[in-house]
């Protein structure tokens, strides 16, 4: 049984965390469905474009270091393509290149007239200084200079890069082309162009898909108990959401450990104390781990830390009837498939956490025209096309009999077919 956990040997338990082949075989899946032929598969399941950069770094002990990154562009046949740079020190080949396929996917489902395309560095932000990750910002632009700009590949925050790291890589980009050039990034600080609710742009729209997610199974806000892991941009912004609309925020959790309070958690104390890594666990001794975090009773999980979190083997202990993927990948295949029979409604990654990239989108118009919206006409938009993204999916799970994720990948994959199509390409 291909579910049987106790049966597998160490390579089918590897292949099921291998989120480049299960984002491979959702994508064929989505395809097939779709009546594409094997050709469309055959050019949509690995990036057009993969870059692996060694980047030089005067670190502050007068030593060099040589750090490697990626840059992958998934597919540029509706746009430019455009997605994150991750700092971390698990960043591999196949997880950027699976991130570039869901930010593919991400843009078809809110559709945004882009491709995906995702970068990263193996490197530990956290035990480098100031200079050494300016140095390390810079040298990577540089390495990259050739294949991206404001009108081929458009680079973003992610895990662990924040406005000041975009804003050393515009500042490098504006100078190696000779004039400033805020639309090559986004994600910049508001006084180099940055859009407002950038900040909190992805923990916006997973708000709205909860928002919609709940109707759908009669809860509402206000007596709603919410579980989330991990306290960075995504969790932290979302658990303050929440919180100011009324639900009972029950646990939170970091890389370290998690809090638990069935009478709710007070989360402005909780912001107040969080470092700028999204750590707050450490200050407390009543812990819980993350694995005892994610099987908590509640009303809604939101995953919104890391990838294969929810497997095969927790997924019948998870207690929540709706999940919401605010993080790209926490659940496997198995799991998704365990939870789907299960009941449990299950908002999937490449819709929930799409307000970042719809945010972006926005920034990147706004550098464009070099007309600026407020705060309020942001929200508006973005609440427009979270909407509209969540219903055309739910809508598809309905009327195709397949569960969200299946259905997310149709809705996302069909524009970039049909543009590959459309340009002669298959
Ligand atoms: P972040 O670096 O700001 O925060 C990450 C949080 O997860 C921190 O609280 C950290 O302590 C915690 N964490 C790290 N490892 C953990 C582990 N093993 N177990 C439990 N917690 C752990 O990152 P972020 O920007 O909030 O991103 C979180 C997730 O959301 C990622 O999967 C990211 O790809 C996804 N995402 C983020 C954005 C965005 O705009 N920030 C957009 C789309 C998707």
């Amino acid at each position: 049984m291909a579910n049987d956990k106790a049966s597998d040997t160490p390579n089918e338990k590897q292949d099921k965390l291998d989120v480049l082949k299960s984002t491979q075989t959702v994508v064929k899946k989505a395809l097939d469905k779709l009546g594409y032929p094997d050709e469309v598969f055959d050019l949509l399941k690995e990036p057009v474009r993969m870059m692996t950069v060694r980047i030089p770094v005067r670190m502050d002990d007068d030593s060099i270091k040589i750090f490697t990154g990626y840059r992958a562009q998934h597919n540029d046949a509706v746009g430019p393509t455009k997605g994150g740079v991750r700092f971390h020190p698990h960043v591999s080949e196949k997880e950027v290149k699976a991130l570039s396929i869901w930010m593919s996917l991400k843009a078809g489902i809110v559709d945004l007239p882009y491709g995906g395309g995702k970068g990263g560095i193996i490197c530990d932000p956290r035990e480098m200084s100031f200079r050494e990750l300016e140095g390390l910002s810079r040298g990577y632009v540089r390495a990259i200079s050739q294949i991206v700009g404001p009108t081929k590949d458009i680079p973003a925050p992610d895990v662990f890069t924040n406005p000041q790291i975009m804003a050393w890589m515009m500042d490098e980009y504006s100078r190696i082309d000779e004039f400033n050039n805020p639309g090559f990034i986004t994600g910049k600080p508001i006084v180099l162009g940055g859009s407002h609710g950038r900040e909190s742009a992805t923990a916006k729209g997973v708000t709205i898909c909860i928002d919609e997610a709940i109707k759908k199974k009669g809860i509402t806000l206000k007596d709603a108990s919410v579980v989330i892991q991990g306290f960075g941009n995504a969790g932290s912004f979302l658990a303050k959401f929440l919180h100011d609309s009324g639900a009972k925020v029950v646990g939170i959790s970091d890389a370290y450990g998690g809090l638990y309070d069935p009478d709710g958690l007070d989360i402005d104390y909780l912001l107040d104390r969080r470092d700028s890594f999204g750590t707050v666990t450490k200050l407390f001794n009543n812990t819980i781990t993350n694995e005892e975090l994610l099987e908590l009773d509640c009303d809604i999980l939101v995953p919104a830390a890391v990838a294969n979190q929810i497997t095969e083997e927790n997924a019948h202990s998870i207690n929540a009837s709706i999940v919401v993927e605010a993080a790209n990948g926490p659940t496997t295949l198995e799991a998704t498939k365990i939870l789907s029979e299960r009941g449990i409604l299950l908002v999937p990654d490449v819709l929930a956490s799409a307000g970042g990239v719809t945010v972006s989108y926005f920034e990147w118009v706004q550098n464009n025209q070099g007309y600026y919206w407020s705060e309020e006409e942001i929200e508006e938009k973005l609440h427009k096309v979270m909407v509209k993204g969540f219903n055309q999916v739910y809508q598809t799970a309905e009327t195709r009999r397949v569960d969200m994720r299946l259905a997310s990948y149709m809705v996302g994959v069909r524009k970039m077919a049909e543009a590959a199509r459309f340009r002669g390409w298959i």
